[in-house]
């Protein structure tokens, strides 16, 4: 984890700054007075919301008693939380929210920096959440481990809340001062609308909780509303785990491998190694369907393994049948990047196979680089020293920092495919993926165009200098006989 010089102040909480949320969320100038956190606040008066509604609120946030509020953070307990929402909606709240916040990546930190200081950053992030809460009127509880609710009142606005989540999203994205060690820690937010959601406490937490595992799903550090169609996704997220736990001992898994060319050539010289999935049912599930399943439930280190020792059996055997060999590109997913011991993983699959590193490539996207992690830089190291090719897989999608490439030594650019679609058309889109190539070649970076369908966009990305084709163009992913 890099150490970030800014200093994050937590505590402050300046009255000018009360006013700055969202228009929707601002006093109109009648405050009546509200008790938190042992001080006293203005607070902005909502049309509609009873004296009862205020009591409930200025009850729960001020009621600091072992019994009722988290022992870590101070912030009402679930239960607490739970009752006090629901005493809001059967006392005439008419139109509240409830958010769902829950940390990316909080297991990791606690993993990394031990338990301390993972109930440090507990502590951090409930007093940001805090001062969030009173700067919009909103009511904090933490729900347990990394999870966190608050219930916005007088507000169920979609548009309202849009910008309130994205505020939240952003306040912590700011780094958490914790002694010596400044941490960054994303969140997802799940909302949930009442009355047009639910009507009741538990029901709303539940959909909020729900639409958490959406903002999740979409990569973190995000928010979305529930919608009724997310539930019956999280019921086949569930029945998608459980068949991926038989999966790998039925021997269900198989791989497809796509050609990467040179410009104009038809040899075979790369190709991209891309896991499938025949169920029980005799269904192939898509790795979009089942790979986040896989992740979200540590699956993937398993399954990763897996494909790791296929796909060096596959090039090996290529390596003694062919006249030229052939580099297989292996997609790595963050968590396996993640693992303190995903070298030796690698390592034992090119041993078993009989392998030579120069053969194999690791892909890897540039969202894994974002967190500064200390095992992913040491993997990527580690890789590099082996002799195993690292590539950053669908570049452009993320931070697109080519600081990467020089911090971390990688070897190969893969441009996403959303670029190579519009190159033909689209003169910006080609002016980057001109840039793109230009500084990668400068930085001695193997360039690889993905997606492409066309000869247009083939003809183009051979005059831009792009050292490699991947697209079904050349061939779509197809069983190793068939190569
Ligand atoms: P990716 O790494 O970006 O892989 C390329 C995806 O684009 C593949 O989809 C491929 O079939 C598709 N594709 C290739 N050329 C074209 C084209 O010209 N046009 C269009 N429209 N699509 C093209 P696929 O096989 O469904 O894989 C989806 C994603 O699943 C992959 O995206 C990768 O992120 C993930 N994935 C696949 N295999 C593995 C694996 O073994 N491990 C991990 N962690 N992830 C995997
Ligand atoms: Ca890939
Ligand atoms: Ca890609």
């Amino acid at each position: 984890m890099g150490k970030v010089a800014q200093q994050v102040d937590l505590v402050r909480i300046e009255p000018a700054n009360f006013l700055q949320g969202p228009s929707a969320f601002r006093s109109n100038g009648n405050c009546s007075t509200g008790q938190a956190i042992g001080r006293t606040f203005p607070r902005p008066h909502f049309p509609g919301i009873s004296s009862t509604v205020i009591s409930i609120i200025d009850n729960v946030r001020s009621d600091r008693s072992s019994f009722h509020s988290d022992q870590v953070t101070g912030l009402p307990s679930r239960v607490h939380f739970q009752s006090a929402l629901h005493d809001m909606i059967t006392n005439g709240v008419s139109e509240c929210a409830v958010m769902f916040v829950d940390l990316n990546k909080f297991r990791r930190i606690n993993k990394c920096f031990g338990h301390q200081t993972g109930d440090d950053l507990l502590h951090a992030a409930a007093r940001r959440l805090r001062r969030f809460g009173i700067e919009h009127d909103a009511v904090v509880g933490r729900f347990g481990g990394d999870e966190f609710v608050l219930f916005v009142h007088g507000e169920n606005d979609a548009a309202a809340l849009n910008a309130l989540a994205e505020r939240l999203v952003s306040d912590f994205a700011e780094p958490h001062q914790l002694d010596s060690l400044s941490i960054s820690v994303t969140a997802s937010v799940g909302i949930a609308r009442f009355p047009i959601d639910g009507t009741e406490a538990s029901q709303l937490i539940q959909y909020a909780h729900t639409a958490m595992y959406a903002a999740k799903d979409m990569g973190g550090q995000g928010f979305r509303h529930f919608a009724p169609d997310m539930t019956t996704r999280a019921a086949n997220s569930l029945q998608i785990e459980g068949r991926l736990r038989q999966a790998l001992e039925n021997n269900e898994f198989s791989l497809m491998f796509q050609p990467i060319v040179r410009p104009g050539s038809p040899d075979v010289l790369i190709v991209e190694t891309l896991l499938r999935w025949k169920n029980d049912q005799n269904e192939i599930v898509t790795p979009d369907q089942f790979i986040p399943v896989a992740e979200e439930s540590g699956l993937i280190l398993d399954i990763g393994r897996w494909v790791l020792h296929a796909a060096c059996r596959q090039a090996s055997h290529w390596r003694q049948t062919r006249a030229t060999p052939i580099v297989v590109s292996v997609n790595a997913s963050p968590l396996q990047l993640a693992n303190p011991k995903f070298c030796d993983d690698v390592q034992a699959a090119m041993e078993a196979a009989g392998l030579p590193p120069a053969l194999l490539a690791i892909e890897m996207t540039e969202r894994m680089m974002v967190a500064e992690d200390a095992i992913i830089s040491a993997n990527i190291c580690r890789l590099t020293q082996m002799g195993v090719r690292v590539a950053l897989d669908d570049f452009g999608t993320g931070y697109s920092s080519l600081s990467y490439l020089t911090r971390y030594q990688i070897q190969c650019i893969k441009i996403d495919r959303s670029f190579i679609d519009k190159i033909e058309c689209d003169l910006q889109a080609r002016a980057l993926v001109q840039a793109i190539i230009g500084i990668g070649k400068s930085l001695n970076v193997v360039m690889v165009a993905e997606g492409v369908e066309t000869q247009g966009q083939a003809a183009l990305l051979e005059s831009l200098g792009c050292d490699y084709l991947q697209g079904y163009l050349i061939g779509r992913p197809v069983v190793a006989e068939a190569l």
